[in-house]
């Protein structure tokens, strides 16, 4: 069926608040209270100011009923099956179509938002087949769906064509990738692949679920040059029956296997982890146990968060709910360790010579991302020129993406 195409002025604005704008599309997050909250209030002063807003993503369905019940107008959906859909042009074009099934979409390169500093996130696929008892997306999510290898290949050249030196490859579960198409795990058949693109570029992946990633996989991840030795491995907790019951398929044995390879065939690496303090039923033994893990693990960068119940989490109607203050105040304990271990790791920094990227500049100074550093997650050194040692290629004037050799 042929699909009339609307005559939309297609300009894009990176402020939802610009008067010329008058189509926002909201990426909106399901996963904690925080980030629903922060999409609510987005949604609502946007509207306020009169735009046409289209949610996008993980909580779609949950805005979906909250705006019906408040009958709020000029809010649309995207949900099932749209991960081929992101182009803005598309996206404009199937809304109208009103026959989202039957729609054709071109894959034309899509916007990125982060073409001056030279990153942008490589989605491999959307959705997760896992059930973590504390996440609410095994209730709203359907069944992951990978991109094709080939579409992905195609959609990092575009990168590349536009400028991209560094992608990041996200998923919700980045290392159960390909199973929905090619019956196994093909994180690695996919990265082969990416290494071989020509140009220079590098990559870095977000979200390694460990109990996948064998401990042959890592050392066939040494083998790739493109590959950035960053390892976001959201572990949650250490203690085994509380990983059972988050619904998580490792135990601390297979954590310390994991860990130790890592370090063992990458002397030079980032490992960065997230852990749940309080979930239902952690008892003081296993508090402890997590206390001494951060303590001799020393990961580069920790997120902490404290557990509370998301209504629609599995995790909720769990017995033996830990008690608000302890929750704080197994928290704090935690969070005064992490602060001191940076503290530490800042101290070994002074003097010695880092190498980074520039981020910003602003005059005097210099935004630096150290070379391991994830960009928009972890922390950025701010430095004058003074600090600046020299850079690879010997410039006279300095610009964003140029690799630099610096003291913080
Ligand atoms: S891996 Fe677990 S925490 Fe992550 S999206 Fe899937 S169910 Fe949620």
């Amino acid at each position: 069926m042929s699909i009339k195409t609307p005559e939309y002025q297609l300009n894009y604005f990176t402020d939802p608040f610009d008067t010329k704008t008058n189509t926002i599309f909201v990426n909106t997050c399901g996963f904690i209270s925080s980030g629903r909250d922060e999409a609510d209030t987005t949604v609502r002063k946007l509207l306020k100011a009169g735009k046409t807003v289209y949610l996008l993503w993980c909580a779609v369905q949950y805005y979906k009923k909250l705006t019906q019940e408040e009958g709020i107008k000029n809010v649309h959906y995207l949900s099932r099956g749209d991960l081929n859909k992101v182009n803005l042009k598309n996206i404009i074009q199937w809304y109208d179509s009103k026959n989202y099934g039957d729609f054709e979409f071109a894959t034309g390169p899509r916007v990125y938002t982060n073409l001056e500093q030279k990153f942008e996130y490589l989605k491999i696929a959307e959705w997760c087949d896992n059930k973590c008892t504390f996440c609410i997306i095994p209730a709203i999510r359907w069944k992951q769906q990978s991109l094709t290898i080939e579409k992905i290949i195609t959609e990092a050249k575009n990168m590349i064509a536009n400028g991209i030196k560094e992608m990041i490859l996200i998923a919700q579960d980045t290392t159960r990738y390909g199973t929905d198409l090619y019956g196994k795990p093909q994180l690695l058949e996919l990265l082969k692949k990416l290494d071989k693109v020509k140009w220079n570029f590098t990559y870095r992946l977000l979200y390694l679920y460990p109990d996948i990633v064998t401990l042959n996989q890592v050392k066939e991840l040494k083998k790739l040059k493109k590959f950035l030795p960053y390892f976001d491995v959201p572990l949650q907790h250490i203690s085994s029956p509380v990983l059972k019951k988050m619904g998580r398929f490792y135990d601390e044995w297979y954590i310390a296997k994991f860990l130790d390879q890592i370090k063992k065939i990458f002397p030079v690496r980032y490992i960065r982890t997230n852990l749940i303090i309080g979930f239902p039923g952690e008892t003081k033994e296993d508090f402890d146990k997590l206390v001494k893990f951060v303590d001799e693990t020393k990961f580069d960068n920790i997120a902490l968060f404290e557990y509370h119940d998301e209504p629609m989490a599995a995790s909720s109607k769990l017995p033996n709910k830990v008690d608000d203050y302890e929750i704080r105040t197994r928290f704090t304990k935690l969070r005064q360790l992490v602060n001191r271990q940076l503290l530490e790791h800042e101290a070994t920094r002074k003097w010695k010579e880092e190498i980074g990227y520039i981020m910003e500049i602003d005059k005097w100074i210099f935004v630096v991302r150290p070379q391991l550093h994830c960009p928009e997650i972890d922390a950025y050194d701010e430095i004058t020129i003074k600090k600046i040692i020299g850079t690879f290629e010997d410039k006279t004037e300095l610009e964003i993406w140029d690799k630099i050799i610096y003291t913080v």
